[in-house]
């Protein structure tokens, strides 16, 4: 079973994640965006773990609504309110239960996924973080492990390299889109990875 403190360390080791990848993930928001993707997204898990701190939510669904909820208010970027439904929705659909269990979550995650897509209009194959997203959730609803979910997501994020963006900045690129990895897949796969270190009981460092 996935308990609140699961989750706390879920958000805990994706702002740890972020943090440190920031500049990789600006690096790929500068030839197909503008070069904010990083830090945004450090900024936005940094009012996440101030907000987890300050108001110490009950429940895994509380954890995942405010942490949504901040995501939303601190981030400007497109990443903002898709990284904020999608923790809010998974939140919402995990209820007030005081812990989880692996395939409540996996089923969670894909309500979440599934507002993120009705958002952002984008579906997999338009070089977005969904191409990350679902194949990690599709991984967690057939039973597989974090671990799984992981190498999907990561295998999702690299597939982002040759498509043409459709959706998102990069989409007024057209064809010049082509030939660099999606920054919003990449940080969809450090969030799938976070789950991982939770579960291990760390952090990260
Ligand atoms: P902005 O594009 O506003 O500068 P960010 O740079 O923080 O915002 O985030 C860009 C990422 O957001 C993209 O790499 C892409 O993965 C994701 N994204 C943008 N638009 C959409 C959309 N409509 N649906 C899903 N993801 C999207
Ligand atoms: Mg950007």
């Amino acid at each position: 079973m996935l308990d609140t403190e699961f989750f706390l360390r879920w958000m805990r080791a994706t702002a740890t994640a972020v943090d440190r990848e920031a500049d990789r993930l600006t690096a790929l928001d500068s030839p197909i965006g503008d070069a904010d993707h990083g830090s945004n997204l450090q900024r936005g898990f940094l009012a996440v773990q101030d907000a987890l701190a300050a108001e110490a939510p009950e429940t895994p669904g509380a954890v995942l609504v405010l942490a949504g909820s901040r995501l939303i208010s601190t981030v400007g970027g497109a990443s903002g309110p898709l990284y904020g439904t999608l923790l809010r929705r998974t939140g919402k659909a995990l209820g007030g239960a005081p812990e989880v269990s692996d395939a409540d979550f996996a089923h969670a995650l894909r309500t979440g996924v599934d507002a993120v897509a009705t958002l952002g209009g984008a579906a997999p194959g338009d070089k977005t973080m969904l191409d990350a997203l679902v194949p990690a959730v599709e991984a967690l609803t057939q039973g597989g492990t974090f671990a799984a979910a992981r190498a999907a997501a990561d295998t999702g994020a690299q597939a982002t390299i040759p498509m043409l963006a459709r959706k998102g900045r990069a989409s007024y690129l057209g064809e010049r889109s082509i030939g660099h990895q999606d920054p919003g897949a990449t940080s969809s796969a450090l969030l799938i990875a976070a789950l991982g270190i939770a579960q291990g009981g760390g952090a990260g460092e």
